[in-house]
Formats: structure tokens, C-alpha cells, sequence
């Protein structure tokens, strides 16, 4: 037995209120206090995991050490707490399902019909369990997906009422997120949505333990007590949350409603320590207060949404504030650069070419790659973007008009890029990919190097194709190096062009290990670059 702490966040009224920064931030000071947290998403859609949706759906799929294709929410967790998140940090419906029925056709019901209610909400219960059970944690914060009253979340509503009657209200607390919108007409703030929202919670037997207010203007005492009286909590556990400059400074914000004090108070625990955020504050501070902007070029073919690149804009966030620089992204649809490139990419003060899937928009791609090495801009390929960098390479530098990728062209004459090995007789799409942390080894004479200050490092994948070896050397004498290699089975990892001021491609994703605390060694030296390029 251990005594973890649980917190659940569900929310109301509307999609978007930001549970997952509330989570985060309430995360942070519980840390700051002296506790270990993790943070859990549980995600009410079937899909098994996010890693087969289009990221216009979903935004980016993150991914963790282990492997796990995570939603989003699972980045911000990272960077805020700057501890590692695992597979059961994300659990969805489809998952549960999966995990029951699997033990169904294993006899391991004996006979009992199957149901939502327990079996379903057993299996929901046990995974909100697994993170506290593991001893590492003294709170787990489980935000549950959706908004209260969809007909998908309401399994996970009854397994959150059956764990805090099971554990006591002591050792389980929700915390209820809402609207409450500004009517201009009537230049009032309305609480009804969050009263009908309570209800609806209510029914379901959970009553909030604390609510947190969206709103954009201040909500006065009056309506606090307005909103305590009617959704049966007290005053001081109302808690305002308003639209903030940046996520980074909802830590502060909370902790001066007081959401940890009160947490704490729920849970009976106490403070060890008081919240203080010293290199919190000093990166916000940077962050708020730059020096100078740059202005980088993000090519994708998802920038219309920008969350589907949340882990790179974020990277550049932490290592912007580090260099005490704005950095600006100029977001450039792939498709788009086919003709003008000049027009799209001029004055730009770094490129980075995005990590993606399939044949929409690589030309775009390739001629971006094209511009950042003929103009000497500082240039960061990442996954596909690195991939699309050794085809540019061949087919421009080295003559091999031919030059492509398997996975644009299945019969390429010359697949410089090729399917790797153990992903030829992979048929089915969900979780088979090249995933999590895998070693690297840099030389020392390469950019790479210079920025990690190590030879060894480990970072996470995401991919099925890999620089073929085949074209190694024919292409290292053209003057594209391989400065990056995993020790175990030769996979190129990172090219670099030495002759160029700033040319790094890598097929692992940095981003997703850039946190507040430790900003991305890879992202600090572009950033570096890229300033150096602007003062040019
Ligand atoms: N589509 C490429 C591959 O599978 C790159 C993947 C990515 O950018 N994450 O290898």
C-alpha cells in the first residue's frame, strides 16, 4: 500500500478551456511544494492511440521515451514538470476496450457477461491506479478528456465517482474547469453555464471539489459566492483562471488564487516547502522581455494548424528565452513554395523543414532545403525534413536527378532514402513505426557535438524510412556528412553540411524533449545561428 494522492480534472460548458495547462500548472507547484506528480491524459476517443490520426484532427502526436504516441497534452506535462512521461501517462477508450476484450476471449471472465459497468470502468480504475501504484508518486493528476455530458466520458465520470468513494475524499479530489462567458449586451459575466455544468456532474454522482473559472474579466466576489452557493463549494474554492499572455504564466496565476493551497488542503497534506519558481520566473522574464526578434520559417504541410507542430514552437520558446530573443515563425505551407520560392523564404533568419508523412507538398520541401543551402541560411531538418535534406543533397549537389525517397516512390531508381529493414514486412499502421528513444553516437567534429557537449546521446523517433547506407560514402564525399549514428545498428541519425554556417538534419524529433528547465541543446544552437544570420 502507498498513500497516492489523486486529483482528477474534467471539464464543462466547452472544449478548449485548457485543462491540460490547469493540470500542468497545478502540477508544477505541487512540485515546486515538494511532491512528486505525474500528470495522466485519459482520452475518450477509440482510436487505440493518436498515432494513426491526421494531425488536423489532433494536432501533433507526441512521443515518449517508451515509445508512446501521446496526445499533445502529454508535451506540456513534459515541459512544465521536466520529468518523462510513459505509455500509461495516455490511455484511451479504444485501449480499455481493447485490454478487456482481449481478456474476454481469454476466458479470464469465467463466463460472467461482459459490461461497461464494472468491467470497463474496472479496467479505466485500474489504469488511473498504474502511475500510483509504481510508488514514484505522491499525487497523480488525471485530466479526463472531453467535456461533462458527452456520451463517451460518462464510463470515465463513473469510474471517478467509484475511485473517490472507494479512497475517501481525502485521497481524492475533482477539480471541475468551466466557462464563464462575458455577454457584452448585457455586460455581465453569466454563471449559468457552469451551474448546469455542475449539475450534469452531479447527476453522475461527483460533486466538484473545487472549480476553476475561465473568463475573460475578473470575477468579482459576488459571483464567486454566487457560483459557491449554487454549485456546492465553498468561496475559496472557486478559483478564477484568466486568459493569460502565455501558458508559462498560468503557474503564477494559479498560485495566486491559491488552487495548490487548496488542493493541499483537500488532500491533507501540507506544504512542504513554499513555491518560489526561481528558474521559472527567470525564463518567463527572458521570455517576456527580448533583446531582438528572428523571424524562422516552419515548412510543413499542416500549418494551417498550427498545434500540429506544438513541440517545435514550444522549443523554440525555451531556447528563444535562453538567447533573449522573439522568435517568430513564419508559418509556409509546403505546397505553396512549388513556385516563388524566393517570395516565401526571403529574409528569413533560419528554415526549418517539418517532420511528415507521405508525397503532399515534399517538392515545397525540397526546394526549401535548396534555398537554406545555396544561401548559406541556417537550416534544421527535422525527421522528414532531415530526409528531404539528403535527397535535395543527392539530386542537386551530387547529379542524381533520380534521388527520392521509397516512400514517395516505391520503385525509385535511386531510393537514397529507403523502408528500414525491419519495417518491410510491417502491414498494419497502429504503433509499428521506428518509436521512442534510441541511442546516438556524434563525431566530435560536427555542429551536433558542439551543441550536445557529448558524444553520446538518446533521443525519440518517429519514423519508418532511414538514410540509406548504400549511398553513405558517395554522399559524404559530396561534402554531406554523417555526424550522427545509432552504435548498434548503423542508422545514419544526423547529416550535416561542414562548408555551410548552420546545416543540421536530424531523423529523430528534438523537440519533444525540450522542457522550460532544460530548453534543447539542437534548438539553442539554431537559435544561435539563426541570430548570428540576422545580423548579417
Ligand atoms: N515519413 C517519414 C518516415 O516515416 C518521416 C516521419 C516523420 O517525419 N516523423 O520515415
Amino acid at each position: 500500500m502507498n498513500n497516492t494522492k489523486y486529483v482528477f480534472v474534467t471539464g464543462g460548458v466547452t472544449s478548449s478551456l485548457g485543462k491540460g495547462i490547469i493540470a500542468a500548472s497545478l502540477a508544477k507547484l505541487l512540485q515546486e511544494r515538494g511532491y512528486s506528480v505525474t500528470i495522466q491524459k485519459l482520452d475518450p476517443y477509440i482510436n487505440i492511440d493518436p498515432g494513426t490520426l491526421n494531425p488536423y484532427e489532433h494536432g501533433e502526436c507526441y512521443v515518449t521515451d517508451d515509445g508512446a504516441e501521446t496526445d499533445l497534452d502529454l508535451g506540456h506535462y513534459e515541459r512544465f514538470l521536466n520529468i518523462p512521461t510513459s505509455q500509461a501517462n495516455n490511455v484511451t477508450t479504444g485501449r480499455i476496450y481493447q485490454s478487456v476484450i482481449n481478456k474476454e476471449r481469454k476466458g479470464e471472465f469465467l463466463g460472467k457477461t461482459v459490461q461497461v459497468i464494472p468491467h470497463i470502468t474496472d479496467e479505466i480504475k485500474h489504469r488511473i491506479k498504474i502511475l500510483g501504484n509504481t510508488g514514484n508518486y505522491d499525487i497523480v493528476i488525471t485530466e479526463i478528456g472531453g467535456t461533462v455530458g458527452d456520451i463517451e466520458s460518462l464510463p470515465y465520470i463513473e469510474a471517478v465517482r467509484q475511485l473517490q468513494w472507494e479512497l475517501g475524499e481525502d485521497n481524492a479530489i475533482v477539480i471541475h474547469l468551466t466557462l464563464v462567458p462575458y455577454l457584452a449586451a448585457a455586460g455581465e459575466l453569466k454563471t449559468k453555464p457552469t451551474q448546469h455544468s455542475v449539475k450534469m456532474l452531479m447527476q453522475s454522482g461527483i460533486g466538484p471539489n473545487i472549480l476553476v473559472c475561465r473568463s475573460e474579466h475578473e470575477i468579482s466576489e459576488d459571483i464567486k459566492r454566487k457560483l459557491a452557493l449554487f454549485c456546492n463549494v465553498k468561496k475559496q474554492d472557486v478559483i478564477q483562471s484568466l486568459d493569460a499572455e502565455t501558458i508559462y504564466d498560468v503557474p503564477n496565476l494559479m498560485f495566486d488564487q491559491g488552487l495548490d493551497r487548496v488542493v493541499l488542503e483537500k488532500l491533507d497534506l501540507c506544504s512542504k516547502k513554499q513555491p518560489e519558481l526561481v528558474a521559472w520566473n527567470e525564463f518567463v522574464q527572458k521570455y517576456k522581455n527580448p533583446k531582438q526578434t528572428i523571424e524562422i520559417g516552419l515548412i510543413g504541410k499542416y500549418v494551417e494548424l498550427h498545434d500540429s507542430y506544438k513541440s517545435i514552437t514550444e522549443a523554440f520558446i525555451h531556447a528563444g528565452s535562453t538567447h533573449e530573443v522573439k522568435v517568430n515563425v513564419r508559418w509556409i505551407h509546403s505546397e505553396e513554395i512549388d513556385t516563388d520560392t524566393e517570395k516565401h523564404l526571403e529574409n528569413l533568419d533560419g528554415i526549418l523543414v517539418a517532420p511528415g508523412f507521405g508525397e503532399r507538398g515534399i517538392e515545397g520541401k525540397i526546394k526549401a532545403v535548396k534555398y537554406a543551402r545555396e544561401n548559406n541560411i541556417p537550416f534544421l531538418g527535422i525527421c522528414l525534413g532531415m530526409q528531404m535534406a539528403v535527397i535535395e543533397f543527392a539530386r542537386n549537389v551530387l547529379g542524381l536527378s533520380e534521388a527520392n525517397s521509397t516512400e514517395m516512390n516505391e520503385n525509385a531508381a535511386c531510393a537514397v532514402i529507403n523502408l528500414m529493414e525491419e519495417q518491410k514486412d510491417v502491414t498494419e499502421k497502429g504503433g509499428t513505426m521506428r518509436l521512442g528513444a534510441w541511442d546516438c553516437e556524434l563525431s566530435k567534429d560536427s555542429k551536433a557535438f558542439d551543441a550536445y557537449q557529448s558524444t553520446l546521446i538518446s533521443e525519440r523517433h518517429r519514423h519508418r524510412y532511414e538514410f540509406n547506407s548504400e549511398f553513405k560514402e558517395q554522399i559524404e564525399n559530396g561534402g554531406m556528412k554523417a555526424t550522427g549514428i545509432n552504435p548498434k545498428t548503423g542508422l545514419v541519425e544526423v547529416v550535416e553540411i561542414p562548408e555551410h554556417p548552420w546545416f543540421v538534419g536530424v531523423q529523430y524529433h528534438p523537440e519533444y524533449k525540450s522542457t522550460v528547465l532544460n530548453p534543447h541543446p539542437l534548438f539553442l544552437s539554431f537559435i544561435e545561428a539563426a541570430i548570428a544570420q540576422s545580423k548579417k
